[in-house]
């Protein structure tokens, strides 16, 4: 099977497989236990600690770890309703973990920031409403995990910064494969691990306040977050980032990809007519093409079954939205029709994906069009 929906899980990598199993080796205590043992735990989460921060930029005490970018985003979220006034101002593509969390938390006084046809934030409509609105927050995704569209967060923070209003950015789809230094200069930031190769349950908040936390209960992680820390968890998230980010800063890496990434969008066109490509004329990240592809002969076949007894496993949204058969709130607020957004698929990458493999996926594409189309 040819895995083309990292989006949703990068399967582990080797080095955080390793590294998980060093640390329940060597970190057999808990991290707040008064014996040598326990204290032994506790300078390995403050050595990951100062790792993580060290790579993004941002001091040691403002990582907050969390089992993931929901936890993360809801954390935040929760905690900027109770610590601020005014109107959450948000993007209408977030992942649903934020657009939840905003339902949840900040009920009637959010605003979504609409998005455009190729997948962006409508800039204009958030620069005028921060100045006619008084915003609590403002919070926009690093890379929209649908379309792989790179949002414009550092024209967002400026705008922010100038008014002091605090900033929420879920980096989820950012980390591990575009460069972290700067994400340490935005106020609030969250990721998850299993994006990028280390294990599900795992990820972090950075936050820069004091934080109400969202689960009660001992005082870990400076009272921020009750819970014993998934120490093994946190150190094999840290194996895979260094890893990741180890492949893409070598020099030709993102030139690369994006190269990959081209062919195969410029192959699919010439070879499937009718495909659309999703944001194309937005900037994207390189390892997220997502399309429409061109109605079926019979509208029940669906071109992700077809995909799979290919062999290939690619998605049709959002994890997190399939298996439900409504458009998702992203193709939506793109303005996309309901029968279109029904033949939408997205093909994500990894870190180790080759172009044999996106010749494979154009290979699947084209024999799966033969035989729909
Ligand atoms: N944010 C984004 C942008 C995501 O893609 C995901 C995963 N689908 C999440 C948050 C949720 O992350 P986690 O699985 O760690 O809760």
């Amino acid at each position: 099977m040819i895995y083309f929906d990292h989006n949703a899980t990068h399967p582990l990598l080797p080095s955080a497989r390793e590294a998980w199993v060093a640390a329940t080796e060597q970190y057999i205590a808990n991290p707040s236990s008064p014996h040598r043992l326990g204290d032994r735990a506790d300078r390995a989460l403050t050595g990951a600690r100062e790792e993580l921060s060290d790579l993004l930029g941002c001091l040691t005490h403002e990582i907050v770890w969390t089992s993931g970018a929901t936890e993360a985003n809801n954390t935040a979220i929760a905690h900027l309703a109770g610590a601020q006034k005014g109107v959450a101002l948000v993007s209408s593509i977030e992942h649903p973990s934020v657009l939840a969390a905003v339902r949840r938390y900040f009920p009637e006084r959010h605003q979504l920031i609409p998005a455009t046809a190729n997948g962006e934030i409508d800039l204009e409509w958030l620069q005028d409403a921060l100045k006619r609105t008084e915003a609590a927050c403002v919070i926009v995704m690093a890379v929209n995990n649908e379309t792989g569209v790179i949002l414009p967060v550092s024209d967002v923070m400026h705008a922010c910064m100038e008014r002091k209003i605090p900033l929420l950015c879920d980096a989820a789809q950012w980390i591990g494969r575009q460069p972290v230094k700067g994400l340490g200069e935005l106020p609030l930031v969250t990721g998850s691990a299993h994006k990028f190769g280390g294990p599900p349950g795992v990820g972090f908040l950075k936050c820069p306040y004091a934080l109400r936390p969202l689960i009660v209960g001992g005082p870990q992680e400076e009272g921020r977050r009750a819970g014993t820390e998934n120490l093994p968890g946190i150190l094999s998230m840290l194996g895979a980032l260094k890893s990741c980010l180890d492949e893409t800063q070598k020099h030709d890496f993102l030139t690369e990809r994006y190269r990959f990434q081209k062919e195969f969008e410029t192959e699919l066109r010439r070879l499937v007519p009718g495909v659309t490509i999703l944001g194309e004329s937005s900037s994207r990240i390189w390892n997220t093409t997502a399309v429409i592809m061109p109605p079926a002969r019979d509208s029940r076949q669906r071109w992700v079954v077809k995909l799979d007894r290919l062999g290939l496993a690619v998605s049709t949204g959002s994890a997190c939205s399939s298996g439900k058969e409504e458009p998702s709130h992203v193709l939506r607020a793109m303005g996309i029709p309901k029968d279109e957004a029904g033949r939408a698929l997205r093909f994500s990458a990894g870190i180790n994906t080759t172009q044999a493999q996106w010749q494979a996926l154009l290979d699947g594409l084209c024999q799966a069009a033969s035989e729909l189309v």
